[in-house]
């Protein structure tokens, strides 16, 4: 099987230590920021970027985890809504969200994350930060923040390993 490494462990640390300065210097420092992780994969990198926001800021910022599997369009009724394992104990109103999850693709997640966040208050913005972005949108949605942009066909697929305690170690591009 046909596999390339994308990013090591190290590779990953200077992506994720970039993309916590450029949160910092978008929204102007923590002040009202807010990270809501995707399960599965973006919760435990919402987690890694927390910390490493905090190393730079001294403050652990307020971090959500959305759970949107039974928010997707092309999964399930709009009707029938149901929000699984989400757990944001803080309220949106007048927040500058931030969106985490580790690989955008056709960008319905995002979309069916937005709706949910949209039903849950009123941030004052929402910005989006991934790990990798894959290509192959069908959606008119793009991320503020990126680990590395890789070119890939639909035939293949990303992987992004997590050692036992959940933080990221290699992402890898394989043919499915
Ligand atoms: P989308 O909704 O943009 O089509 O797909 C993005 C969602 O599906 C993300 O939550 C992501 O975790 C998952 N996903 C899509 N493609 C890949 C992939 O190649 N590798 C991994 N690890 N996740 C993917
Ligand atoms: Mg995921």
């Amino acid at each position: 099987q046909n596999t390339t490494v994308i990013l090591d462990q190290a590779g990953i640390n200077r992506a994720l230590t970039r993309i916590a300065h450029e949160i910092l210097e978008r929204n102007k420092g923590v002040r009202d920021v807010v990270l809501v992780g995707i399960r599965t994969g973006g919760d435990d990198l919402a987690a890694v970027l927390r910390e490493r926001i905090a190393d730079i800021e001294g403050e652990k910022i307020p971090l959500g985890i959305l759970d949107i599997t039974l928010y997707r369009d092309d999964l399930s009724a709009r009707s029938d809504r149901v929000v699984g394992k989400t757990k944001i104990p803080f309220p949106l109103d007048d927040k500058h969200v931030v969106l985490i999850d580790d690989v955008l693709y056709t960008g319905r997640t995002i979309r069916a994350a937005m709706d949910s966040l949209m039903d849950l208050g009123r941030p004052s913005s929402i910005q989006l930060a991934v790990l990798v972005d894959r290509g192959h949108r069908e959606l008119p949605i793009r991320p503020d923040f990126v680990g590395r942009n890789v070119p890939t066909s639909r035939e293949e697929d990303i992987r992004v390993h997590f050692d036992e305690d959940n933080r990221p170690v290699e992402v890898i591009l394989a043919k499915k």
